[in-house]
């Protein structure tokens, strides 16, 4: 086992569960997309590009997130999306990823749904291929959008059912967007067998993680950080092993908590929940997952062993089958005695 706290975690295979295709596109997949594109305006000169890419504040991260997806205008744009994520993940030796993806908010920017569908696929392959690392697709509603949001998404995640597509999701801002809402679109799309992996509880409170159990079935809660106000919520969570998608990074850089000592991942853990650690738009906030491992650790003050079996939740709250699940988990094994 490598003594040093780095490669210790660099050493552990991982998974990560929670990560935006257009937040993850780093410096450098976003100049590539630049240059190919220069009438959009974003700036396709590194150092200018970089300091446009600066995380300054809620309001500047969208006009950011906004400009990076007027960039995705066809095939070859979602084929460097997907390839830069997987070249990204695999230097964090991140093995499986379970990627969202907001097809309306693309189709809505003139993105053809065949375009899309084609770049994640090639992607996606190429993903396998060259990097080693195995990609399946969460397509999640933008809830802010709305009902029509809701409906369009699940006809394109049920018509289309593209390979490696597990999951159905809802994302957005929380506030004035109540979970239950969606409810029709969930319980359709846990028929067609897609999982149920909507954000809840990021910046609002409890009520919303409550809604998204009840509402949504949900088998995972997207960060799920204000559980930690609500005993009987955390031993719902622990009892009947809802997995939480915790971002530590991003919480801190969108200020829902004042730094990482503070954050409630130590209480949800001390309750039993199922943690696992994830990077959210690691591209937009400058995080990387073994960061995120690392950060916590340091924080926390984790044994190897707990840095181990956080590695081991995400494995075993993935929707991998079970064979390949099962040789990552020994494999994290192998590392960690
Ligand atoms: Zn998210």
């Amino acid at each position: 086992m490598p003594e040093n706290l780095h490669d210790f975690v660099a050493s552990l295979p991982k998974a990560e569960l929670h990560v935006h295709l257009l937040g993850a596109a780093t410096v450098d997949t976003v100049l590539d997309l630049a240059r190919r594109h220069p009438a959009a305006g974003v700036p396709a000169e590194r150092a200018e590009l970089a300091e446009f890419y600066t995380f300054r504040d809620f309001d500047h991260f969208l006009k950011v997130y906004w400009a990076v997806q007027s960039l995705i205008t066809g095939r070859d744009d979602v084929h460097t999306l997907v390839t830069g994520l997987a070249r990204d993940l695999a230097a964090q030796n991140v093995r499986y990823a379970e990627v969202t993806v907001t097809p309306y908010n693309h189709l809505l920017d003139g993105l053809s749904g065949d375009d899309l569908l084609d770049g994640l696929a090639a992607g996606r392959a190429a993903a396998a291929r060259d990097h080693g690392v195995e990609l399946a697709w969460c397509f999640d509603i933008p809830g802010e959008k709305g009902a029509k949001a809701g409906r369009e998404t699940l006809a394109f995640a049920l018509g289309e059912r593209p390979d490696g597509l597990v999951a159905f999701g809802l994302g957005g801002p929380e506030t004035g967007v109540g979970r239950a809402l969606f409810a029709p679109m969930f319980t359709a799309a846990r028929e067609a067998g897609l999982h149920s992996v909507p954000h809840a509880g990021e910046t609002t409170g409890p009520a919303t993680v409550w809604s998204a159990v009840h509402d949504l079935g949900a088998e995972r809660i997207g960060h799920g950080t204000s559980a930690a106000a609500d005993p009987r919520l955390l031993e719902h969570l622990a009892e009947h092993r809802i997995p939480l998608e915790v971002c530590p990074t991003s919480n801190v850089r969108t200020r829902q908590v004042g730094s990482l000592e503070a954050h409630p991942v130590r209480r949800l853990l001390d309750h039993g929940v199922a943690v696992t650690l994830n990077t959210d738009d690691p591209g937009m906030f400058g995080a990387t997952l073994n960061g995120e491992y690392v950060a916590v650790a340091e924080a926390l003050g984790l044994t190897r062993g707990e840095i181990a079996q956080l590695a081991r939740n995400a494995v075993a709250a993935s929707f991998l089958s079970d064979s390949p699940r099962d040789a990552l988990l020994a494999e994290i094994d192998a590392v960690a005695t």
